[in-house]
């Protein structure tokens, strides 16, 4: 830290994404991408928009916006694009928590809540999870607090259901609830449906994972018009044109081909189930993941040292070293071929015991 550095942020601990090393080819199974590349539209799309990079990108996103809108049976005025859904789980934490309205999560979630708030300086409380890992939606009534629920949980994969959600809409009606659903096209049901029902509900939704566009960084948020509003003026005052040219187009040739994205979620929601099995079968015990990952222990084999000795065989896994989930590996869902390696590499592992 320079001595130039705010000490506002002294305390700040940085998000630490998944590693990505470069020294040999790995199977990479540890950060959710999407298995498959993506349609072959979307890079002619991003290659013909390159050809106006000397303009500035649409700040209105006008056109992805009446696409994705006509694909959800939305209005434009209900959606907010945003550079990778972490953009508006940021902007929510800026528009909706302060010092008078914390943020409330589980204590296992996805790491960028705790960051976030800490980022923007507002207090927040962890709600454990269960024994079981569940959300324990009981203790999310009446928070008092502006809560988020990734649904499916990260990284447990674990989701809840339209009507638990429901229940916590209706018992925190004065504070806004976001639900996270990043993984929700791999099985779970989605809160779209209920958002002219509930003022206080914000869903999120990133192109990363469903839809294989991680590297791209697209992603929305879908509420009443009045909470787009909010957010919006601060996307506005942060970065009008926070998503680039290329995105934009790429982003819009996704949604034009979108059934090749939901048979891709297919596929990789049956290579799940085959894996599942086999892990099974070799006495690993797994959550019951909605997700393109299975989070993972076995009885013999500690997480780090799962984790450690696959990557000497070059297959990555994300192992998180964090008190309860320690025993624990999320292991993205690849192709069959990836899996089958994984497969292989996990018996000699376990064998060799
Ligand atoms: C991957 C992920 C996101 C955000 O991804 P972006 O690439 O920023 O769209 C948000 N929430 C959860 C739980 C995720 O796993």
């Amino acid at each position: 830290m320079s001595r130039y550095f705010s000490e506002k942020f002294a305390e700040l601990e940085a998000y630490v994404p998944g590693e990505q090393p470069k020294d040999q080819q790995y199977i990479k199974l540890n950060t959710n991408e999407n298995a498959y590349p993506p349609h072959p539209a979307v890079a002619e799309a991003a290659a013909e928009a390159a050809k106006t990079l000397h303009l500035y990108s649409d700040p209105e996103c006008a056109e992805i916006r009446k696409t994705l809108a006509e694909n959800m049976g939305l209005t434009p005025d209900e959606l907010i694009m945003v550079n990778g859904s972490d953009e508006v789980l940021n902007f929510a934490f800026m528009a909706f928590c302060d010092k008078h309205t914390p943020a409330v999560f589980p204590d296992i979630t996805y790491g960028f809540y705790p960051v976030f708030a800490r980022l923007n300086q507002v207090p927040f409380r962890e709600i454990p999870l269960l024994e079981n890992l569940k959300v324990n939606t009981a203790a999310f009534r009446q928070t008092a607090g502006t809560i988020f629920l990734a649904n499916p949980n990260a990284p447990t994969g674990i989701a809840l259901s339209r009507d638990e959600i429901e229940e916590i809409l209706q018992t925190n009606a004065y504070n806004v609830v976001v639900v996270d659903e990043a993984y929700v096209d791999f099985g779970a049901e989605s809160c779209v449906p209920l958002i002219r029902e509930y003022e206080n509900l914000l869903v999120t939704r990133t192109f990363s994972k469903s839809r294989s566009l991680a590297g791209g960084r697209l992603g929305f948020g879908a509420a009443n018009p009045e909470l787009i509003r909010d957010l919006e003026t601060i996307r506005y005052s942060t970065n009008p044109y926070n998503l680039d040219s290329m995105t934009l187009a790429a982003g819009k040739a996704c949604l034009e081909h979108d059934s090749y994205n939901t048979d891709n979620c297919r596929r990789i929601v049956r290579t799940r189930e085959r894996t599942r099995y086999a892990m099974e079968k070799m006495g690993f015990e797994m959550t019951e993941s909605r997700t393109n990952f299975l989070f993972a222990r076995h009885p013999d084999v500690g997480g780090e040292e799962l984790y450690r000795k696959l990557k000497e065989k070059g297959i990555l896994i994300r192992h998180f070293n964090v008190e309860r989930i320690r025993d624990y590996n999320r292991i993205s869902i690849g192709t069959e071929e990836q899996m089958k390696a994984f497969l292989q590499a996990c018996s000699e592992v376990i064998g060799g015991k």
